[in-house]
């Protein structure tokens, strides 16, 4: 119902899809959903959404950019079952900086990070270019599906990308991230105010058994080659917060896809 109407409202985030902050968002947050599988947006991607016509079973056939949403071999999200234990380090975040700012994709609401949000892990270094989150989870952990889920996208100096994902259940209320929630009002499209926010405090500062494997961007064109890093230990947000996230967006979780054999493996506990 709510992603029905978001298709109707969406001629607003087409009008801004040119801009370069959304074109920074493409991808994984790519801007546009429509009731027309025809329909394209400005920056050129046909819209896509997660129900009916437009939803993820078609999303493979609404545009060839789109093929490897149906032709990939490594799709996310995925049910993470049996990772392979390997003692490795877990990743180091280091993620520092205490401003952002809120875009709203028309899929989800983007926080947009400034430079300086680094992690380092396997011998590469990313940074963040903007965390959102999915409700409910869109990856699996032994078959259960979280409240929520946060993805921290993040790329290397190769323009190799990773996703860092932190799970959420309803419970205390997360103080760090309310500033998010504070301006998830902002219209289909548009970029609200900077607003002070703690990065190092929305995301568990030392990770343990954190689990990897290769996968994709979970919206179209589901581009491959990500890295996934993903920390098992659930963190909590209040029934109020997440609810003001579902009043923007819901169900905005693309199905689990197959494993083909990949590899799980988890870091030191
Ligand atoms: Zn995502």
């Amino acid at each position: 119902m709510l992603l029905s109407a978001l298709g109707k409202r969406t001629s607003v985030a087409v009008t801004l899809a040119g801009s370069a902050t959304l074109a920074l968002l493409a991808g994984c947050s790519s801007s546009g959903s429509a009731d027309s599988p025809e329909s394209s947006t400005a920056s050129g991607r046909v819209e896509w959404s997660y129900s009916g016509a437009t939803g993820p079973q078609n999303w493979a056939s609404l545009s060839p950019e789109y093929a490897t949403c149906g032709d990939g071999k490594v799709q996310s999200p995925i049910d993470i079952v049996n990772p392979k234990q390997t003692g490795n380090p877990n990743p180091v975040v280091a993620y520092t900086a205490t401003q952002a700012t809120v875009v709203n994709s028309g899929h989800d609401l983007d926080m947009v990070s400034p430079a300086g949000n680094k992690m380092t892990i396997n011998g590469k270094t990313y940074e963040v270019e903007e965390a959102h989150l999915h409700t409910p989870a869109e990856n699996l952990l032994n078959g259960k599906r979280f409240d929520a889920e946060i993805h921290a996208k993040q790329v290397d100096a190769d323009h190799k990308y990773s996703v860092f994902t932190v799970f959420v259940t309803t419970g205390a209320a997360n103080a760090a991230w309310q500033p998010f929630f504070d301006a998830a009002g902002v219209a289909v499209g548009a970029s609200g105010e900077k607003i002070s926010i703690n990065w190092a405090q929305l995301f568990p500062a030392a990770p343990k058994a954190t689990i990897q494997f290769p996968g994709s961007l979970t919206t179209p064109p589901c581009t491959e080659g990500v890295s996934w890093i993903v920390d098992p230990q659930p963190i909590t947000m209040s029934q109020s917060q997440l609810d003001t996230l579902r009043a923007v967006y819901n169900n905005n979780d693309r199905p689990v896809q197959p494993l083909n054999g990949r590899p799980i493996t988890q870091d030191a506990k």
